[in-house]
This record gives structure tokens, sequence and C-alpha cells, in this order.
């Protein structure tokens, strides 16, 4: 059998070559197979050490993977945008915050949008009627962009 030294654990016959493996990678619910992997895996603890040309391979597909689902994210983004009947700029004032094409760079998929946001456009999918609520607790959330600040002097503190 083909072995070798783990360098992980240090297993002395530890790795042994495997070839012809298939995995199943998976990011936010989409898949991707990669076949024909060949490496060296750990029979102590489980270290795998993919051959070079596989790696490569496996790494590509990966980053695949993440911006097939940054895409699949963004265009979810932009159908529940749509259904809430407001437009990219709105969006960002009343949810998200940020630069004015802060959304359509989460919708084209060139950025992955923060969890807090994926959850509150799928709760408004959900529940669009929360909208009203979200513009009443939204107001005056965001102290971003006040530039002045009012000092009020000899006020005295009120107890109650
Ligand atoms: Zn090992």
């Amino acid at each position: 059998m083909n072995t070798q030294q783990c360098l992980s654990c240090g297993a002395s016959e530890g790795m042994v070559h495997f070839e012809g493996r298939g995995e199943t990678l998976s990011v936010k619910g989409m898949e991707r197979r990669v076949d024909h992997l060949s490496g060296w895996e750990c029979q102590k603890c489980g270290e795998i050490e993919l051959d070079e040309v596989c790696g490569q391979r496996y790494s590509d597909a990966c980053d695949e993977l993440v911006i097939a689902s940054r895409k699949m994210i963004g265009n979810e983004m932009k159908k529940i945008r749509r259904k809430l009947h407001l437009t990219q700029k709105e969006t960002v004032q009343l949810l998200s915050g940020g630069g004015h094409n802060a959304f359509s760079r989460y919708e084209r998929g060139e950025v992955l949008p923060p969890k807090p946001l994926i959850l509150l456009m799928r709760l408004l999918e959900r529940y669009p009627h929360l909208l009203t609520d979200v513009k009443t607790f939204g107001e005056g959330a965001d102290l971003r962009g006040f530039e002045h600040i009012v000092h009020k002097e000899h006020e005295s503190l009120s107890v109650s």
C-alpha cells in the first residue's frame, strides 16, 4: 500500500493514497460535485491532502460555487425588493444603510449581503405588512450623516 507519514498527527504510515473519489460541495443550499479526486488521507486523524492538480480543481470549484451562491442570493434580494415595490435607493435608506449603490452590488452578486439584511428581506417577503413598521422604527435609527450636534447648555435635568 502506498503510504506516508501524516504531518498533522505524526502517524508514521498514516497517510494512504486514494484515487477516483468524488466530493459534493455545498454552499447555501447549492451543490457542486467534483469527481476524480486523488490525494492522501490519514487513517488516524482524517487529514486529507489532495494532489496538486486536484487541489486546484477543488478550490476552483469552491470559488465558482461561492460566486454562484452570491448570485443566487442577489437574485433573491432583487425579487423580494420588487415584490415590496421598493427602489434600490429606498431599500438602502430603509433597511441596509451604506452607499447609494450598495444594494445594486448585492443584487449583482458582487457582495454577499450581511446576514441580518438577508433575514430581514426574507421576513418582509413573508410578512410584507411589516414594511409599515420598518418605516416607523427606522426613523432616527440611522444616526450617520448627522453633521451638526446641537449643544443645549444650562439645561436642567428633570428627575421623574
Ligand atoms: Zn494524521
